[in-house]
């Protein structure tokens, strides 16, 4: 963004954001539906979280602004992944007009030709690389797949674990998200869920928490059912596994984010049975509040029993009748490994947890570029 002045255009941004994230979005909004009124069929029926989410992701953008090596990448993945809105890319000079028009107003006085030609030029490059790299995969690659719940276990009064088949194989990588709508039960709200399994088949294990009125969530632990339609999204997010990484490995999980841990796990076992090379170790963590959150301890017993080179730790926070290690996973973590620069770490949880983790990590060693992680926030 070389004739961008990134400066300016995070100024103008904080100045506008002062008003109030929320109206700045509704304004955004109200605009985008009354002068393009066929927009409106493209979002939820319910707007509120909606607000929230596109907030999140300009505040994302103006602050990653000259940071092009990680915008570049959010950018690309955000459009291939907006294909699923279906004619979004055509709107997107629409949504550029009321972006504009909701700046200037929040703007006042300060809203000058100039800055109002730096945002339009900071737009148009956003909307050039969504739009492309939603073109580059048009041809190979459905906007979303289509599935069908085969199974929903529900291991806690707020966590449940999916089952679902899809119609074509989603080529995601072991590690990353894919988005998720309840077709049936909550249509057009998509949030993302990370697979459990290696990719390559048509059967995906989901694992689903509970946040207090959240929709998506909601549908997925307490009304989904057996049978039930959903759609998936293109696969998202960058904590991947390298094949020729020969590195011992330490995971880190707080609650569902154990599921990415798991779909390592799955993957690293088949690579191990495809290949001479010795497997490489790896030592789980799985952090949960209280025994009653432990929700997969069968599998992890399972799975620990299957392959020699996996240790798993539970560790429980908050449960006096938990005999096993207590404490935070990362405090429980940090104690026992040894020598973490000879490690890759690969962390996953809220984003509080994410963030905690990492702290602890760097203070005991990992160098962080060693470090990876997905956070279970908003994206
Ligand atoms: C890359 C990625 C992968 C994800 N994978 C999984 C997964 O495998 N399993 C899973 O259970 N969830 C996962 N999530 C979270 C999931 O996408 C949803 O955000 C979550 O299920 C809530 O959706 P909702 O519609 O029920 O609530 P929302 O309407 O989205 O949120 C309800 C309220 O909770 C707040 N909130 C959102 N996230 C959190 C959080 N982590 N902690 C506290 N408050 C929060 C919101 O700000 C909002 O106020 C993932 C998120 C990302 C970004």
């Amino acid at each position: 963004m070389a004739d961008i002045d990134t400066a300016a255009l995070q100024r103008s941004f904080a100045a506008v954001a002062a008003h109030g994230p929320d109206e700045v979005a509704q304004y955004f909004y109200s605009y985008l539906f009354l002068r393009y009124p066929e927009t409106r069929e493209m979002f939820p029926p319910g707007m509120a979280r909606q607000r929230d989410r596109l907030v999140g992701a300009l505040v994302r953008i103006v602050t990653q602004v000259d940071q092009l090596d990680e915008l570049v990448p959010y950018l690309q993945d955000l459009g291939r992944d907006h294909r699923k809105f279906g004619a979004l890319s055509a709107h997107y000079p629409a949504v550029g007009e009321a972006l504009l028009a909701a700046l200037a107003h929040f703007s006042g006085p300060s809203w000058t030709p100039e800055l109002a030609a730096q945002w339009s030029a900071a737009y148009g490059l956003v909307a050039a690389t969504m739009s492309g790299a939603a073109e580059q995969v048009a041809a190979d690659e459905p906007a979303w797949w289509d599935a069908e719940v085969l199974e929903v276990d529900r291991r806690t009064f707020d966590i449940a674990v999916l089952r679902v088949r899809t119609d074509q194989p989603v080529p995601y990588l072991a590690g990353q998200s894919v988005s998720v709508e309840p077709t049936e039960r909550r249509p057009r709200e998509w949030r993302f869920y990370t697979p459990a399994v290696a990719p390559g088949g048509l059967e995906i294990e989901l694992h689903a928490r509970l946040l207090p009125g959240g929709p998506v969530s909601t549908a997925l632990v307490r009304s989904v059912d057996k049978g039930d339609a959903l759609r998936i999204g293109p696969p998202f997010g960058r904590m991947v596994l390298d094949p020729a990484d020969r590195r011992p490995v330490v995971m880190i999980a707080g609650s569902t984010g154990l599921a990415p841990m798991k779909a390592f796990v799955d993957q690293l076992g088949r690579w191990a049975a495809e290949s001479a090379n010795p497997p490489r170790p790896v030592e789980l963590f799985f952090g949960a509040r209280s025994r009653r959150e432990d929700y997969d301890a069968a599998d992890l017993a399972a799975l620990a029993g299957r392959y020699d080179w996996l240790t798993v730790t539970t560790v429980i926070s908050d449960d006096i009748r938990w005999t096993g290690p207590r404490g935070l996973v990362g405090e429980v973590a940090v104690e026992r490994v040894r020598d973490w620069p000879a490690h890759e770490v690969f962390v996953c949880g809220s984003p509080e947890m994410v963030a905690t983790t990492r702290d602890l990590l760097a203070a005991a060693g990992a160098p962080p570029e060693q470090v990876h992680s997905e956070e279970f926030g908003q994206a």
